[in-house]
Formats: C-alpha cells, sequence, structure tokens
C-alpha cells in the first residue's frame, strides 16, 4: 500500500474545510488578524494572531489554503507538522510561525465543537478549576500611535488621566491603582517603569537618577500595601548586561515576582549570566518564537519562569507541548496577552490542562474597551483568577461583523460542486 507522510486527509471520512476567511479589524485594531475556518458540515472555528497582518493573510490565502481547502478540519497535528516543515526551510519563526498559529487555534475551535468539550479537555485537563491572573499595566490604545495607525511594540505611550488608564495610574496615582486593581479581582500586576531610559540610548546605561525616579511608583505601594499584591516588571528586552544589572539592583527591595525580559533576548548565555548575577527570578518571554529558543533557555538555566503567546509560538498545539517541557525542567509556564481576545482564550485552555502552568496574563484595559467590539463574552475574573471557559471549542464567538467588507476581510473557499 502507498502511505505517504503527513496526508491532508488521513481519515476515510474527513471533515473537509471548505472555506478559509481573515480579518484585519482596521478601525478597532489594526495589528490583529482573525482566521474564520468553516467545514461542509457547517461547523467554524475561529484564531487569531497579532502583528503583521498583510503578511499572515498573504501566507495564509495564497499558500496554505492549497493544503487546507477539502482536507480534515480534524487533523491538527498533521496539518501543524506539515507546515512547520515547509516554512523550516525558511527559519519558521515570524509570520510563518504567526500563520500556523492562527490556523491551529482555528481548528481546535473546531474540534472542541465536533467533541462537544472544551479544548482543554481535550488536551487532559482540567488540573485547576480556574487560572491565576494578573493585570498587565496598559492603557486601551497601547501600542498604538496618536493617529490610530500601528505603533511598535514596548513604545506605547504612558497614556492620560482617566478610567482604565492603568500605565498612567501606575506612574501618577500608584497606591490608589492597586486598591482599585485588587477591587476589581486582581492580586497581581506586570508594570514597565525603564522604557523611556532604553529609547534614548538602545538600554546600554541607565542613570541612578533614572532608577530613583522610576522606581518611586513601587516604593509608594509597598508603603501602603506591604506585600500583599504581586508585582513583575517587564523590560520590553529593551537593556545590555550592565544597564539590566543595575535595574536588578534598584528593584531587590520592592521583592518583585519576576524580572521579565529586563535584558535583550537575543542571547540566552548572557541571559543566563544576568539570572545568576541578579539572583532575582528571571522571566523569559514570549519573544522567544520556537521550542530550540525555549530548550536553549532551560538548558542553560537562564530563566526561573517560561511565558509563551500561543497565537506567536505555534497555537495551542506548540503552547502546550512547550508548558510540558518546562515542566520537566520544574520551570513554571505562564501565558503572554497584550494582543487580542483569542490569545487569552488559548492560553487558559493551556493553563487549564498542563499542571506546570502558573498564570494567565491579561489587560483589563484592552477587556473592558476593544475586546468588547470583537467576541461575545469575555471570562469572569475574581479572587485573582480567571475562569475556565464553558463552551465548546475555544468557548468564545467572534463578532460575526469581522467577516464583511467593512473590514480587511478576505476569503478562499473550495469551488462550489
Ligand atoms: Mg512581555
Amino acid at each position: 500500500m502507498n502511505r505517504s507522510y503527513l496526508p491532508a486527509c488521513p481519515h476515510p471520512k474527513p471533515l473537509r474545510i471548505v472555506s478559509i476567511e481573515t480579518s484585519v479589524p482596521t478601525e478597532i485594531m489594526p495589528w490583529l488578524i482573525f482566521v474564520r475556518i468553516r467545514t461542509e458540515d457547517g461547523h467554524e472555528g475561529v484564531g487569531e494572531t497579532a502583528y503583521g497582518p498583510g503578511a499572515v493573510t498573504s501566507l495564509i490565502h495564497d499558500w496554505m489554503s492549497e493544503r487546507l481547502l477539502g482536507a480534515d478540519a480534524l487533523a491538527i497535528e498533521c496539518h501543524w507538522r506539515f507546515f512547520y516543515e515547509r516554512f523550516a526551510n525558511f527559519g519558521v519563526r515570524g509570520a510563518e510561525l504567526r500563520a500556523i498559529s492562527a490556523i491551529d487555534l482555528a481548528l481546535w475551535d473546531i474540534m472542541g465543537q465536533v467533541c462537544d468539550q472544551p479544548v482543554y479537555r481535550l488536551l487532559g485537563g482540567p488540573v485547576r478549576e480556574a487560572v491565576p491572573v494578573y493585570n498587565s499595566c496598559g492603557n486601551p490604545t497601547y501600542g498604538l500611535r496618536t493617529d490610530g495607525k500601528i505603533g511598535w511594540p514596548g513604545y506605547g505611550s504612558y497614556g492620560e488621566p482617566g478610567p482604565l488608564q492603568d500605565s498612567y495610574n501606575f506612574f501618577h496615582n500608584p497606591v490608589e491603582l492597586v486598591t482599585e486593581l485588587k477591587e476589581a479581582g486582581y492580586n497581581a500586576m506586570k508594570t514597565w517603569c525603564f522604557d523611556e531610559a532604553a529609547h534614548r540610548d538602545g538600554g546600554m546605561t541607565i542613570s541612578n537618577e533614572f532608577l530613583a525616579k522610576a522606581v518611586r511608583p513601587l516604593e509608594k505601594i509597598r508603603e501602603a500595601h506591604g506585600d500583599s499584591f504581586e508585582i513583575m516588571i517587564d523590560g520590553h528586552g529593551f537593556f545590555m548586561l550592565p544597564a539590566a544589572l543595575r535595574i536588578a539592583e534598584a528593584l531587590k527591595p520592592f521583592k518583585p515576582l519576576w524580572l521579565e525580559d529586563v535584558l535583550k533576548m537575543d542571547n540566552i548565555r548572557t541571559l543566563a549570566d544576568f539570572r545568576r548575577q541578579c539572583g532575582m527570578p528571571v522571566s523569559a518571554s514570549e519573544m522567544l518564537l520556537s521550542r530550540a529558543d525555549y530548550l536553549d533557555t532551560l538548558i542553560h538555566q537562564a530563566a526561573d519562569y517560561i511565558m509563551v503567546d500561543p497565537t506567536w509560538v505555534g497555537g495551542i498545539s506548540e503552547s502546550a507541548r512547550l508548558a510540558h517541557i518546562a515542566q520537566g525542567f520544574n520551570i513554571p509556564c505562564t501565558m503572554h496577552d497584550c494582543t487580542g481576545p483569542l490569545t487569552v482564550f488559548a492560553g487558559v485552555h493551556v493553563n487549564a490542562s498542563v499542571a506546570g502552568c502558573c498564570f494567565q496574563e491579561t489587560v483589563r484595559a484592552h477587556i473592558h474597551t476593544f475586546y468588547k467590539d470583537l467576541i461575545d463574552e469575555f471570562l469572569p475574573i475574581a479572587d485573582g483568577h480567571i475562569a475556565l471557559p464553558t463552551r465548546p471549542g475555544l468557548g468564545v464567538k467572534l463578532n460575526p461583523d469581522l467577516f464583511t467588507d467593512r473590514f480587511d476581510y478576505r476569503k478562499t473557499e473550495l469551488p462550489r460542486a
């Protein structure tokens, strides 16, 4: 018998994919891209990724659709591996891995609906009844320029006075911000106090004068709230080793839960050196984009936590694998968000099914503003935890208006018989 490796329809009765749609919600958040996959029996699954929407759209419609249209929607691993191996010819990372991620989410969404189960149950969960959560202190338009166009990651404005301006309020009203977050059900937050210094000289140096000013909100929070609230610090990968060590020294009195990407993330050996020298918990984050990067990090003992973005690293499939690998090193895995709503749902499914996961990142300034225009219902947050999805599949529906010509919309489908 002639058996091929990674066939598109391995099952004798495949659940055939008949259309693939993409939408870039230009008026709402122009860096996001949504995917909707439909099967011939009427199931539809949705996925998401962020950044480079034009490149991802082109990969999906002009190339990946060649394999997916008419193929079995439930052969998730088969498709994942096929695309991974083809894209390995030119490095995989980047738009290619983000396109794989968006497709992977949509196929898991279909799988869950076919099985009438939330995805986390198909991944072996639940291992917990709710997922620990923290609030990242962005503002509603973090990462956008003042003209509404896409900005640069790590170059978000510090915001302005007003509700949900968590970035602004961290610097101007830090004690009140923590009180408000506690009342909203959070007991941890992530913030970034040093970006401005990096924008001046590429993160090579940081003055003691700037450091003293940057940590003042942390002093006020510890004075008023004691140690009752966990704080994570993100350096957005801006600093070189001497500046990163100075930052770590300045942060020590405030006992942050982790230092995330204070160092630039393009040399794992320097990260391992930073971790040993600073003597504080280090998180290596979503800036790593392949299992090779994460394995290197774990083998070189460069991090106390790894953070994964499920819509950048290869979807739910690869995120769950990475979380399991990290557990083998006794290193907790945390799931990233600062992008779009399906990223959170995907992260919660992985968090709910891998015992070694410890946190889901959320941005309340996004949840209560533009996420509402994109999805039907978010997950409740209370007592420092986010609830598990209850509906089959990813457990969320996208606003159907997204898949219309109102937005940057494209559809590729099988020719009708
Ligand atoms: Mg980060």
